[in-house]
């Protein structure tokens, strides 16, 4: 990491703003090359910034000395008038100078991680909080970004240390005058442990759907309405509305947000037999992605009619449609009109209510990679458990699978050698994070 690095931090075209931040041993001295004088580590100062005597613009210098900076690095931040031509003039001017060189993708954050300042689930938050998009997603984000699954995982990966120590201590002195069995303190505490990272995963679905969005279906016969109900919620003509039966062949997916929840509404084919196999085809598909779905909303013209071979799940809104032609309003279900607007306040409310309640219970492992490291502990933890109570016969066993689990609670955190792990993480951050 001899190298120092640049990039534009922030998004590329026309803004009042634009960042370029360098990192690295020749951070501040490129500083003092554009900006002459330097100002005080974490005070920002007016500059004119110049290349080869030519003024380029005049803006915000600020620094961050190594140890508290975000790569901690030297580093230091030129603020300046986000036009294309400024900053690639003083990026052309940072590149001149020696020892300076482009930021690959991700690099920041990955010296970030390096350096001790980030673990690798603070860095997947980091680039979860970055695409956020809905408000639950910014929450869930900022939570791990803050650092509160990597405590989580050090509270457990300094218990199961200690009691590997114990086991170890089994193995060394197993010929002496000492206690051949594991004190009953530590065989609850591993209990305990397998238990809170049982209560992870059981949490990780959702905040999986957090994090990649709820997938609510809109199912029911031809022409009941499912197209405009869609449009109505997006407020857009996204699915094809029309008198036709089956004319909506495929799936239509459109996101949005609702109660902070990042939602995909799935528009399905019309649910009703066909004679034209590629018809067919396309009701299979539907009806596949409709039963994957975490909800329906089951639709249907007359009171609690269900169209056939829909079997409502407990989390299904059975939804009655067209009730300005209705002359009483539904005996049950919520009644709505897409022409109208009635109803579609209820609608989203129950929607709403129905989807936080499955929110609820998120935990902070969200990504698959996340998943299967609390998987690969647990399996460890249950082989450790086999041998728990007979620790004396064979200790190293024991002492094998604790060690896995611990392995696979660093490899969560990135503690270990994780090299492989990274390429694939940074490669979905852009230059300049
Ligand atoms: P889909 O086949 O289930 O997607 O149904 P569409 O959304 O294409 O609607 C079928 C027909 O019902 C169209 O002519 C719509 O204009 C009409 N329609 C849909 N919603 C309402 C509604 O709330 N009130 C009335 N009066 N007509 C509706």
């Amino acid at each position: 990491m001899d190298d120092t690095i640049f990039a534009e931090a922030t998004a590329r075209g026309k803004a009042g703003v634009a960042i370029i931040r360098v990192s690295g041993p020749k951070a501040w001295t490129a500083a003092r090359v554009l900006a002459g004088d330097l100002p005080a580590p974490h005070r920002a100062a007016l500059r004119s910034f110049r290349a080869e005597g030519e003024l380029i613009d005049r803006g915000l210098l600020l620094l961050f000395p190594e140890g508290a900076s975000f790569t901690g690095e030297n580093v230091a931040e030129f603020h300046l008038h986000g036009s294309l031509a400024v900053t690639r003039a003083l990026l052309d001017a940072l590149g001149r100078i020696e020892g300076l060189r482009p930021a690959a993708p991700g690099e920041f954050t990955r010296r970030a991680l390096l350096n001790g300042r980030l673990d690798l689930a603070q860095v997947e938050g980091l680039s979860d909080l970055i695409a956020a998009e809905t408000e639950a997603q910014r929450k869930q984000a900022l939570r791990v970004f803050s650092g509160e699954l990597g405590r989580k995982v050090g509270a457990w990966r300094e218990d199961l240390v200690e009691i590997a120590a114990h086991v170890e201590a089994l193995i060394d002195f197993s010929d002496e005058e000492v206690p051949e069995s594991l004190p009953e303190t530590l065989i609850e505490k591993l209990d305990r442990i397998r238990g809170s990272l049982e209560a992870e995963l059981r949490g990780s679905t959702a905040a999986e759907r957090i994090r990649e969005g709820f997938e609510v279906a809109i199912i029911g016969a031809p022409n009941v309405g499912k197209s405009s109900l869609l449009n109505h919620l997006i407020g857009r003509e996204a699915a094809i509305v029309s008198d036709v039966p089956g004319t909506t062949r495929d799936v239509i997916e459109v996101r949005l947000e609702i109660g902070g929840l990042p939602v995909t509404l799935l528009d399905t084919a019309g649910l009703h037999e066909a004679d034209d196999a590629i018809e067919q085809i396309g009701i299979e598909r539907a009806r596949e992605r409709a039963r994957a779905a975490d909800l329906r909303l089951i639709l249907t013209e007359h009171d609690g009619e269900i169209p056939e071979g829909v079997t409502p799940g407990p989390d299904d809104l059975i939804v009655v449609t067209k009730i300005d032609l209705m002359e009483t309003a539904p005996a049950a279900g919520i009644g709505i009109s897409s022409r109208t607007g009635a109803g579609i306040d209820a609608l989203l409310s129950a929607l709403e209510e129905r989807l936080s309640a499955k929110a609820a219970g998120a935990s902070l492992v969200m990504t698959q990679r996340q998943r299967h490291a609390i998987q690969e502990a647990l399996r460890s933890i249950a082989a450790a458990q086999e041998f728990v109570e007979r620790a004396d016969e064979h200790p190293e066993m024991l002492a094998e699978h604790l060690r896995q689990a611990i392995e696979a609670l660093e490899m969560l955190i990135g503690k270990v050698d994780v090299e492989h792990l990274l390429d694939d993480i940074f490669s979905r951050f852009c230059i300049g994070k």
